[in-house]
């Protein structure tokens, strides 16, 4: 099943992730405002044009590491689970007060690989995910960083996004990062390399090509990126990945723009 740029216009449930480096400052972890107000805005916007909307966010780690006034990241993975329990709280407070600006009403859902992996626990948050939908509400996700570390330590909550999107059933999976796209090599390092427009199918010469272009702020390369592409395309849900710098790109792409990297269903 390929599908055109224009199409995405007809998605109704939308997943958008937003990765630490899109919404809070390196090195010291402080949260963009700025940048937060601009994404809960476009995603209220979403709401408006009647598309139902999940977040998937990091930036729990870096707010509570600044909010205790430590400027610099942590290796020790016990610091940073503890950094995320103290800046998850942070970060939701944040969040509920512009989506409350905005007449919308956020929820916390906080989950493990291991929720996923088990039958009951993995229904009851189908569940729970899909009457937060129907009552109108946002679940903004992350992953539960006291009791799992795999995002920490691999993703950035790339592979929970994907995941999350194939529970809800998405129509779109918007991926929101410090990159333009998945490119031909890693542009960091080789200037020739070049922005791929359409994926039509993820095969292991990409998945080579993805070099793991660890940030400063979060842990998510091109690698795990490609890794969730293949969830959710295995899923049927098409995925883009685009750079969060600019939050409008979150209606352009959705309004059919050619913006950032199209993975076909
Ligand atoms: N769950 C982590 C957080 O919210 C994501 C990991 C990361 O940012 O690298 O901070």
């Amino acid at each position: 099943m390929s599908i055109t740029r224009e199409q995405l216009k007809e998605a109704r449930r939308i997943v958008v992730k937003v990765g630490s480096s899109t919404i809070t400052r390196t090195p010291n972890g402080s949260p963009n405002l700025l940048r937060l107000e601009k994404l809960v805005r476009e995603l209220c916007s979403q709401r408006g044009e009647g598309r139902e909307v999940v977040l998937v966010s990091s930036g729990a780690i870096a707010v509570g590491r600044h909010s205790i006034g430590r400027d610099t990241p942590s290796d020790d993975l016990a610091t940073r689970q503890a950094y995320a329990a103290i800046g998850q709280g942070r970060l939701m407070m944040i969040y509920q007060k512009l989506f409350a600006e905005y007449g919308q009403t956020a929820s916390q859902v906080l989950l493990t690989q291991n929720d996923l992996e088990n039958d009951e626990t993995r229904s009851n948050v189908i569940a729970t995910l899909k009457t937060l939908l129907d009552m109108g509400a946002i679940p903004i996700v992350n992953e539960n960083d006291t009791a799992s570390t795999y995002e920490i330590l691999y993703g950035d909550n790339d592979t929970l996004s994907a995941t999350v999107a194939t529970l809800v059933e998405a129509d779109l999976l918007l991926l929101l990062s410090d990159i333009d796209g998945f490119y031909t090599d890693d542009p960091y390092v080789n200037k020739d390399a070049e922005l791929i427009e359409t994926v039509e199918q993820l095969d292991d010469e990409m998945f080579a090509m993805a070099k793991d272009s660890t940030g400063d702020v979060g842990t998510g390369g091109m690698a795990t990126k490609l890794s969730a592409a293949k969830l959710a395309v295995d899923a049927g849900i098409p995925m883009v990945i685009a750079n969060g710098d600019d939050l409008n790109n979150i209606h352009r792409i959705i309004n059919g723009r050619p913006i950032g990297t199209l993975f076909q269903p």
